[in-house]
């Protein structure tokens, strides 16, 4: 990287998932001057578990905070897929090898320590600040972007002036409708009309139960299909917790405020809703406590025509959110986070129109293949929630061929417990892949 490159002022509007991994990413590249923006007054994430996949722990890895975060996660060595109502498994598949195929393992663990470590890895490196209770409004698309500061606890509201402007602001992003705007694009963010809960269970909110003890040491992700409806659920924070997500039919949000992605749910409205699945998980929805029910509103919006404008790009959410069935947002985050870091570094001079080509570079390398995950969790989806017909006779016929093949026996209806599947998606190496193609896209560019 030239001197020149290495003290572009880069700001970050978001210090979640993707803009945490972004500021690290580029810091580790030696860039000098990294400003995060975020609303919120500390990192607050939501108690909730997710996956991490060996794609995200690959660029986790490069960045040195995976073996930390790693330290409490579960590997998972197999996914049972089960008959809602009778709990009867549909598929048992194995996943002993994943490490030796990819590298890495599939884990599972808490939001709160992902985002922590790479938090703290943040906090090691003095070319990143922090602005937290700062939320970012108007954005200027010009050569150097610039945009408004409003500091959520009094002070007046300032203007920020870059050279890169990386939107990281998640699904509800301030900067893609105006970016979208300023080059003419119309593309709302679609209902999805599903919703979900997230539910952590206490170990001894579950020790007086063998069959839900047993769940909680195991390690295996456990999925319950119904019509329109499915439970995920593995064990967290050192098998100290059970987390449980859902997804379901979205009737509880039309009396929550229009703006809003989530809601206080009710626990009966909740029990309602699953009252057709089988006694193991009625055992475990009872177990939540009254009043700490919560319900997320699922939204995506159709593919954008560009990830990019001039030296302003968006990663993450704000560009391709997804429904949660392939259990790859995050890590899709974080892939955009790693190609973002070599495409800035290896951009040959710090002028406008280089950094620009360089965004360019960005989104050929990732806009294809998020896209792609994107539209592959949306047909898993509609897979896992086939009622009654043809349709899901043979969907089951497909699941009991996995068993049998031990994982191997052909395609899975459940993409995320799909060999092929998770051979494009854990295999590929998005730092690589970038690091090889730079050259050549950005000399291809018109
Ligand atoms: C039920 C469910 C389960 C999931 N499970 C998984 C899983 O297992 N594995 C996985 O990889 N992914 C999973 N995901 C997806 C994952 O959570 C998201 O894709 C990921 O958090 C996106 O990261 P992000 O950085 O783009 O956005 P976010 O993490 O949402 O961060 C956006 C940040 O920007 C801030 N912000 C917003 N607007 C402004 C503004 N105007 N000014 C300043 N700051 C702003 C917000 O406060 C927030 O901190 C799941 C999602 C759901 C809903």
């Amino acid at each position: 990287m030239t001197e020149a490159v290495k003290v572009l002022h880069i700001a970050i509007i978001g210090a979640g998932m993707g803009g945490l991994a972004t500021a690290l990413a580029l810091a580790k590249k030696g860039f000098t001057h990294i400003e995060v923006y975020e609303s919120a007054s500390s990192l607050g994430f939501v108690g909730a578990g997710i996956q991490m996949a060996p794609n995200m722990a690959r660029v986790l890895g490069r960045l040195g905070c995976w073996e930390e975060i790693k330290r409490e996660a579960t590997n998972v060595r197999e996914t049972s897929i089960r008959k809602s109502e009778t709990n009867e498994e549909l598929a048992h598949v194995p996943m002993p090898d994943i490490e030796s195929l990819y590298g890495f393992p599939h884990m599972v663990g808490h939001r709160a320590k992902l985002a922590g470590e790479m938090y703290k890895a943040c906090q090691k490196e003095p070319s990143i600040t922090f602005f937290f209770a700062t939320t970012v409004d108007k954005v200027t698309f010009s050569a150097k972007p610039s945009f408004t500061a409003i500091p959520r606890k009094g002070g007046e509201p300032y203007q920020v002036h870059c050279d890169v402007l990386l939107a990281a602001d998640g699904i509800k992003s301030v900067v893609r409708p105006q970016m979208l705007r300023a080059l003419g694009v119309d593309a709302e963010v679609v209902n999805s009309g599903q919703a979900a809960y997230r539910i952590m269970l206490k170990r001894e909110d579950l020790e007086h139960d063998a069959e839900l003890l047993g769940l909680l040491d195991g390690d295996m992700v456990c999925r319950w299909i119904g019509e329109r409806r499915h439970i995920i659920a593995y064990p967290v924070a050192g098998k100290s917790i059970y987390n449980i997500s859902s997804a379901h039919p979205d009737t509880n949000f039309a009396s929550a405020p229009s703006a809003s992605y989530t809601t206080k749910g009710s626990k009966a409205a909740m029990l309602a809703i699953y009252a057709t699945f089988c006694p193991t998980v009625q055992k475990l929805l009872n177990l939540v406590p009254d009043g700490e029910v919560c319900e997320w509103k699922l939204r995506i919006h159709a593919p954008l025509p560009t990830w990019t404008y001039g030296s302003t790009a968006l990663l993450g959410d704000a560009c391709h959110p997804t429904l949660p069935h392939l259990n790859q947002g995050a890590a899709q985050a974080i892939e955009d986070a790693g190609v973002l870091s070599v495409v800035l570094a290896r951009c040959p001079d710090p002028s406008p129109a280089a950094v620009g080509r360089a965004l360019k570079v960005y989104e050929r390398v990732r806009k294809e293949r998020a896209e792609l995950l994107v539209s592959m969790a949306a047909q898993s989806g509609r897979a896992l929630h086939l009622g009654e017909g043809k349709a899901k006779e043979e969907r089951d016929r497909a699941f009991k061929a996995l068993t049998k093949g031990e994982g191997k026996g052909g395609p899975s209806p459940d993409k995320w417990a799909d060999r092929e599947v998770q051979r494009m998606i854990y295999g590929h190496d998005c730092v690589g892949v970038a690091e090889e193609g730079f050259e050549g896209i950005y000399r291809s560019l018109p």
